[in-house]
């Protein structure tokens, strides 16, 4: 008569514990072990084992087990193939023969073994074993305190999957977000930044430890107004507006943003609010673009329709103007005359060539890299017939080409390097206005061969000996101005250079003159080409 009451309590106790541990997020074995152990002592059982359907085949695999060593886990193993839920109870099959082994194996009396499916739904997720050391009935009652038990089990297995499904989605997506190739950045409903990933950490100079949890309006600094509405003035107007259209609320501002060096970067940012089913604002989502490349390139485009139509129409007005004038009925030009005009003519059309093949070579560098020919190159025959040619144009200027008796010959495209050549020896001619010695040198060490060009001219100013290799890049000097070029000569040079594994660079001392040298190496080099120079 004493039993009745105590059981009951018990069970509540347990009931109750295990109830307590299930919402105390307890990790899950904990929680099972607790109901495994509640089973166990509700039974008066010897051994306690919770088996759940895990895996791809839904194969059982032990989660719990009591009243046995964890060593001897194994021993179980036959119990937990051949285990059916046949809707009354667990039916597995060669049972008694099982148990039996079990049993002797482990060197307990286990005469009787409970088996209890533990059920979500119509799903069978495991199975709760309580082995006893002597055989009674099993009650009704008793089978109801254990499906009690394994009901709560199921309960909690379901949380925990729950729970990682959610976890897994949750680090899926802050993988996703981290590891954009935007920039990213997301701020509660106060401003405060709660998430700033490793783009926008690259384009600002700050590290994530430094701002998050700081206010946005602290970290993000424009210079200068940017073009629309900051978040912050935007807020201040009472965005995210209340509309019926959600697409409009977005935010969109483009402007130099200040980093952390001080420097700024031209970045547009699009804001989008995540406002909750009550209507407030729980967060606001930045996506943050680099867009100086897209600034450089509208530059890029806009210097080189500048300069080409400036290139071009000089030698065509002059063309034009000498074929007019020879063409003219009323007069009658001596021979002299119609040859020197015919020469300027031949000359500048000779230059229109010259500055389609450059446009050409240096668009098709930009599309496709460069392909190089290679054969034997001897650079010091190329220098003397580059001189040849020059030698015939201007009177001012003396040459002198100077190379050793051995000067090897290195694997190479010649015409490109040619071109190399005759740019850097055009130059040295036009940036020397009065005239002087241009003077080409050759040496070599084992490794390399290395080329100079050097002219007594106006000289670069030390800052621009790195920025006149790039594309459509001149000196801003008045000589420069009045000199015909597209800034398009260095930087073809520089990639035919490179493209042979080479060197190309300046030295120069302003009012004096400027030597231009490049190298070559010896033995042929493969590398890999970029195919884009036009970010420099
Ligand atoms: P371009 O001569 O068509 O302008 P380049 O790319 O060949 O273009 O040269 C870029 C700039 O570098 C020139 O505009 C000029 O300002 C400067 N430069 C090049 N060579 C010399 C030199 N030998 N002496 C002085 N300035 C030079």
């Amino acid at each position: 008569m004493f039993l009745l009451p105590d059981y009951r309590v018990r069970q509540r106790d347990f009931l109750l514990e295990i109830t307590r541990a299930m919402t105390s997020q307890l990790d899950l074995g904990e929680v099972l072990r607790l109901i495994l152990r509640a089973s166990v002592s509700m039974l008066a059982g010897e051994v306690g084992l919770m088996a759940l359907r895990e895996g791809e085949d839904g194969a059982l695999r032990v989660r719990a087990l009591i009243g046995a060593a964890p060593e001897d886990v194994a021993v179980f193993t036959p119990l937990l193939t051949g285990v059916t839920d046949s809707g009354e109870g667990i039916v597995i099959a060669d049972f008694e023969a099982k148990l039996r082994r079990v049993a002797e194996r482990l060197q307990l009396p286990l005469r009787q073994m409970i088996a209890l499916p533990m059920m979500l739904g119509q799903e069978f997720v495991g199975v709760i074993y309580v082995f006893r050391s002597f055989t009674a009935a099993t009650t009704l009652n008793d089978r109801r305190v254990l499906q009690s038990f394994a009901d709560q089990a199921a309960i909690a297995v379901h949380n925990a999957r729950l729970y990682q499904a959610v976890n897994q989605e949750r680090q899926r997506l802050a993988r996703i977000l981290e590891n954009s190739a935007d920039g990213v950045m997301i701020l509660d409903g106060g401003r405060t930044i709660q998430t700033f990933n490793k783009a926008i950490a690259r384009m600002t100079g700050w590290t994530p430890d430094h701002v998050v949890g700081k206010p946005y309006d602290a970290v993000i600094r424009w210079a200068g107004r940017p073009q629309g509405k900051d978040l912050v003035e935007a807020m201040q107007a009472g965005w995210p507006w209340p509309s019926a259209n959600r697409a409009s609320e977005t935010l969109y501002v483009e402007g130099d943003l200040l980093r952390a060096d001080g420097t700024a970067l031209g970045v547009g940012m699009t804001y989008a609010p995540l406002i909750d089913s009550e209507g407030r604002l729980i967060n606001i989502i930045i996506n943050v673009r680099d867009i100086s490349h897209f600034r450089e390139a509208q530059k890029m485009k806009s210097t080189f329709i500048s300069v080409i139509s400036h290139e071009l129409k000089t030698p065509v007005a002059l063309i034009k103007g000498y074929a007019e004038t020879l063409l003219r009925e009323d007069a009658k030009w001596d021979e002299q005359v119609v040859r020197n005009g015919l020469q300027v003519i031949g000359e500048e059309a000779d230059r229109l060539t010259e500055l389609i093949e450059n446009l050409l070579a240096a668009s098709k560098l930009q599309a496709e890299g460069m392909a190089l020919k290679y054969e034997e190159v001897m650079l010091d025959e190329l220098a003397h017939a580059v001189v040849e040619r020059f030698r015939t144009q201007t009177d001012k200027h003396q040459f002198v080409v100077e190379f050793p008796r051995d000067f090897p010959s290195v694997p190479g495209d010649a015409s490109r390097l040619r071109q190399v050549i005759d740019n850097l020896v055009s130059n040295a001619v036009k940036y020397s206005p009065r005239g002087g010695e241009v003077r080409i040198s050759g040496t070599y060490t084992p490794g390399e061969v290395r080329i100079a060009v050097q002219d007594q001219g106006v000289g670069i100013p030390q800052e621009e000996w790195e920025r006149i290799f790039d594309r459509f890049y001149r000196v801003d000097d008045a000589l420069t101005r009045k000199t015909q070029g597209t800034g398009l000569g260095l930087y073809l040079a520089r990639a035919v250079v490179e493209a042979h594994g080479g060197k190309i660079g300046v030295h120069s001392v302003p009012g004096q003159g400027s030597t231009f040298y490049f190298t070559i190496p010896r033995r042929q080099v493969y590398q890999h080409q970029e195919k884009d120079r036009s970010a420099t």
